[in-house]
């Protein structure tokens, strides 16, 4: 969603309050796709302090569809979102950050909320995507989930000269 921030911005001190939401559904981190699947309800607040800043904070949670790292199985998994930023306006516009550059979160005279809740999934993303803790992933030989059954493929084999004796040694190892 985008708000609008005119209104707000002719009025020193005051707060306003609107029920938010997300419009965007899928993004693409690092190469990979996801989709919120859930976003909790949220209220976003714009609040002036003096009529110089305009200060936009809210906190949610969303649910996120993605793969596992691992064996590539669905995962859900939730990231939380915690909105605190505090612009300069002037005449009813943001005031560009001299340092850092147009604010990627807004679009003229509007707070683009997707774009904040983007940014704080991507600071507070999970740095491993796993389906269970010690999920075994895929087989780099014969390409099957060893989640669901072991395939006795021994992926340390370069040598073929070697592959005989480790099939007899992984036969073994199976009966055990
Ligand atoms: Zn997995
Ligand atoms: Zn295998």
């Amino acid at each position: 969603m985008k708000i609008s921030i005119k209104d707000i911005t002719s009025l020193p001190d005051q707060s306003k309050k609107f029920t938010g939401s997300i419009d965007i559904c899928d993004f693409s981190y690092l190469g990979s796709d996801f989709s919120i699947n859930h976003i909790e309800p949220f209220d976003v607040v714009l609040s002036m302090i003096g009529s110089g800043k305009l200060h936009i904070t809210f906190d949610t949670k969303c649910s996120i569809l993605g793969h596992c790292d691992r064996c590539l199985g669905d995962v859900t998994f939730e990231v939380p979102v915690s909105v605190d930023e505090t612009v300069e306006v002037s005449e009813g516009q943001v005031v560009t950050d001299d340092d850092i550059g147009p604010y990627s979160f807004v679009d003229g005279e509007e707070i683009n909320i997707d774009e904040l809740i983007l940014n704080e999934i991507l600071v507070n993303f999970p740095a491993k995507i796993l389906c269970q803790d010690d999920c075994k992933g895929i087989c780099p030989v014969c390409g099957k989930n060893r989640n669901i059954e072991p395939c006795g493929c021994d992926d340390t084999v370069l040598d073929p000269r070697m592959a005989q004796f480790l099939d007899v040694f992984n036969s073994f190892k199976e009966v055990k």
